[in-house]
């Protein structure tokens, strides 16, 4: 049975950049056609969503996602559970790029697969990373070249631990081999291939990158390092490695304990950033959803732990232009285009003719989320 079409009428549009009010024609999971008011012809199947007063944005892209859950680095107690549908379709996040993280012997991409997967098949756009934390790579055929080659939803490696206890302490030279191999993959296969690297809390931050940047002809864009508002000190490293061509990722889950022990507030972070003439094209906010928030006593016991919300990333643009003066227009691309462009899904992260129809009605003023709509279909309210 063919789905009806869908015409989002009177929306105030950002494509990211604001465009005004438009109509937005949706069929067979694309943008047809976007302008001021669009009739369409009698006895066609559209069904009309009116949005007249909302604000349309695209449906926002999520660089890192434990789709299939994350933690247990307390113990397989603090493992924890993969996103389920209903959490996913309700966040605002209409494309999740999903990750292994410290565990790859219990976690495995094939059920990392199977995750996206599920979501894909009920209407979200889900892509899955190879690799994990540790070095030499867990791959699922064997090879990072052969998992990008091969497998049409795997778009790249990661998340690799660098300056972290709980990582590998890879080598200057073993980073180079897997960025290469992902680039080669990548170019194959017509993907990014880009390589996500988990930053950790030692004071290296992103030394390793630059080494390697020294030392092989490996381009900055095949990275995209994330968590770099860990602490202040790593987020003063961004402008030298943004000044080299690379990209930085700003992690929005946060505790209470994280920002007692010094991790700067994601929307804070992005403010600060742009507010120093960073470009927001190399700048992209990520949930790190499903992953462990452990929450430690003064004596380091484990107390108890809560779980990373993919809801963290809209909710962190709606603070930035609340809180911290921006425009929509500046925090938009943060979520949308940065990412659609380092994960090279170019048909993510905007509102345009022969786009992706993924897209999120918003009331103006709060940025609340009111509706969304995936793959050409109203998903979520309404
Ligand atoms: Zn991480």
């Amino acid at each position: 049975m063919s789905e009806p079409m869908l015409l989002v009428r009177g929306a105030d549009v950002f494509d990211p950049a604001p465009i005004g009010r438009q109509d937005i024609l949706l069929a067979g999971g694309r943008i047809v056609a976007m302008a001021p008011r669009i009739s369409p012809g009698v006895g066609l199947p559209v069904r009309i969503v009116q949005a007249a007063g909302r604000i349309a944005v695209p449906g926002l892209v999520d660089s890192l996602v434990h789709i299939s859950g994350g933690g247990g680095e307390g113990g397989f107690a603090t493992r924890t559970p993969g996103l389920g549908f209903a959490q996913a379709v309700a966040s605002g996040v209409t494309t999740f790029i999903g990750a292994l993280g410290t565990d790859d012997v219990t976690r495995s991409h094939a059920d990392l697969l199977a995750c996206c997967r599920a979501l894909s098949g009920q209407g979200l756009s889900a892509y899955a990373l190879t690799g994990s934390y540790r070095v030499p790579v867990r791959t699922l055929t064997g090879s990072v070249r052969d998992d990008l080659v091969l497998v049409t939803d795997i778009i790249g490696v990661g998340e690799i631990a660098i300056a972290d206890h709980r990582g590998s302490q890879p080598g200057v030279d073993e980073l180079a081999r897997i960025a290469s191999d992902a680039r080669v993959g990548g170019l194959l296969a017509g993907k990014s291939g880009t390589v996500l690297v988990h930053v950790g809390d030692a004071p290296d931050g992103l030394g390793r990158l630059h080494e390697v940047t020294d030392r092989h002809p490996v381009p900055t864009t095949q990275w995209h390092p994330t968590h770099i508002n860990r602490h202040a000190e790593l987020l003063a490293q961004a402008p030298a490695w943004l000044a080299r061509g690379g990209s930085v990722d700003i992690t929005t889950s946060t505790s209470p304990e994280l920002l007692a022990s010094g991790e700067v507030p994601a929307a804070r972070a992005l403010a600060e950033l742009l507010a120093a003439g960073l470009p927001v094209s190399r700048i992209s906010l990520s949930s790190d959803g499903q992953a462990s928030l452990p929450n430690f006593d003064a004596q380091g016991r484990l107390l108890g732990m809560a779980v990373a919300d993919v809801g963290s990333l809209l909710h962190t643009v709606a603070e930035c232009v609340t809180r911290h003066g921006l425009s929509l227009a500046a925090a938009l691309p943060a979520v949308t285009t940065t990412p659609a462009d380092i994960w090279g899904l170019n048909r993510k992260g905007r509102l345009a003719v022969g786009a992706d129809a993924d897209l999120l009605l918003l009331a103006p003023g709060t940025l609340a989320l009111e509706a969304v709509v995936a793959s050409g279909q109203l998903r979520w309210g309404g």
